[in-house]
């Protein structure tokens, strides 16, 4: 008999701190054991046990075109067999930043990293080089990986100076770093007013999904460009998880090609190494060309530009076209009403909140008003529901994100079969969100 994914969570809690590589992963905001998982196809994961589950995860964002896409699986065996790793430039490198340079043409040019923390990193420091200044501005809530300087999301009012999120971060490391509310053009105004001259960056992701979805309001994106700019500070636009998933261009050309504005960095991860470890930064060619070779701002990595994981990227580029974004908006949008009605049907008061096709649910808001529109908004929901919920979901063969604070991600191979199995899940799951207790 194989064994059970509570045995192996007890073995790999011996051998890995948590028995995860990742924290979210060991199901600590909903309890229970996490899935051991063996093997995933399309929509669906299968665990060690043998029972397969609709999945909602999507290896948290990758999996735009759904699990093991054939024609990318086949790139990824073409490369393998030509060699894992050189240590030397490939011309598939520059096929994947032309990709990406062609549906963001601001990412003038591009550098290939490993993860979103290493892109979010060298931009930062990228930024500091070229204003010469120290500080950097995040919002509350927002998510860039564990970049030290990053690692401070600190509490409400106007602005509070950073405070380090984790144990091991210096707090002189973020002494640097300024906290301020989302959606609030006043705090950012008032910051800048008074530490303007010494900001190198505002960093933002495009659109928040990592405190549950909290979108922009609108012209949001548009006033840090035109403060940043008024203050020769820098624009990082943080796209590692809304890039080239929530359309063709990425949340910037939902937004920033409409509005006509750019950010001087955009970071880039998750659907560009469709599932291996591919990030970018990329942006203004004059803060670009900082970067050494050509500058004298640092930055390198042993299996950057990895010959197999680009050439997983630009497969999935290549195969995410227009008709993709359209099957995954569909999807996601018959999912996120399913998901509300099956919520009013149990009396539970909801608000669903989006991003393009990434969404979440914000347990105990009145959808009639504005939503959570920052973190300290996102805190007091009801999101002690969300363990109840999810567990039913479980139960009933739907894999959704262990955490409230989680996009939900849809993909293209999200057919009509995957999306009736979860909306034939969610009554009990409602049910069980409505008899939850805090
Ligand atoms: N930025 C954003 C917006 C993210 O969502 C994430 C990861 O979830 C990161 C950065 C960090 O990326 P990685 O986990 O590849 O280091």
């Amino acid at each position: 008999m194989s064994p059970t994914n509570a045995e192996v969570f007890a073995h790999a809690q011996a051998v890995i701190p948590g028995g995860v590589n990742s924290p979210v992963r060991a199901f600590g905001a909903v309890g229970g054991t996490p899935l051991f998982l063996a093997s995933a196809r399309g929509a669906y994961v299968t665990d060690i046990e043998g029972r397969e589950y609709v999945d909602l995860v999507g290896s948290w964002g990758p999996a735009l075109l759904g699990h093991a896409h054939p024609e990318v699986v086949a790139a990824v065996q073409e490369a393998a067999a030509r060699g894992l790793s050189f240590g030397a430039p490939t011309e598939t490198e520059i096929d994947l930043a032309e990709a990406i340079r062609h549906r963001v043409p601001p990412a003038e040019q591009v550098r290939l990293v490993s993860t979103g923390t290493e892109a979010t990193m060298t931009a930062l420091r990228l930024a500091r080089a070229v204003t010469g200044r120290d500080l950097v501005v995040k919002f509350a809530g927002g998510y860039h990986g564990h970049v030290d300087a990053l690692l401070a999301s600190a509490g409400s009012g106007v602005a509070t100076l950073g405070l380090p999120d984790s144990a091991g971060v210096p707090a002189a490391v973020v002494a640097d770093t300024i906290v301020v509310p989302y959606n609030s053009v006043e705090a950012l105004e008032a910051v800048f007013a008074e530490h303007g001259p010494r900001i190198a960056a505002v960093i933002a992701e495009a659109a928040p999904a990592n405190m549950g979805v909290v979108p922009p309001v609108p012209g949001f994106n548009a006033a840090i460009r035109r403060i940043t700019h008024e203050h020769g500070a820098l624009f990082v636009k943080d796209e590692v998880l809304t890039g080239f998933r929530v359309g063709y261009s990425g949340w910037w050309g939902l937004e920033g090609l409409r509005e006509g504005w750019s950010p001087d960095l955009f970071t880039f991860g998750k659907v560009i190494g469709g599932g291996l470890p591919v990030a970018a930064v990329g942006g203004r060619r004059d803060v670009m060309s900082q970067l050494a070779p050509t500058g004298p701002v640092y930055q390198a990595g042993t299996l950057s530009g990895n010959p197999v994981a680009t050439a997983a990227g630009l497969a999935t580029l290549r195969l995410a076209d227009q008709s993709v974004y359209r099957t995954v908006g569909e999807a996601s949008a018959r999912l996120r009403d399913a998901v509300s009605k099956s919520l009013a049907d149990a009396g539970v008061p909801h608000a669903m909140q989006w991003a393009g096709s990434l969404f979440s649910i914000m347990f105990g808001v009145d959808a009639a008003t504005n939503g959570a529109r920052d973190y300290d908004a996102v805190k007091a929901t009801e999101h002690w529901r969300y363990g109840a919920f999810f567990h039913a979901l479980l139960e009933a063969g739907v894999y959704a994100p262990p955490s409230p604070f989680e996009a939900w991600f849809v993909s293209a191979a999200h057919d009509d079969e995957a999306v009736s199995r979860i909306e034939a899940a969610l009554p009990a799951a409602a049910a069980a969100a409505a008899a939850a207790t805090p």
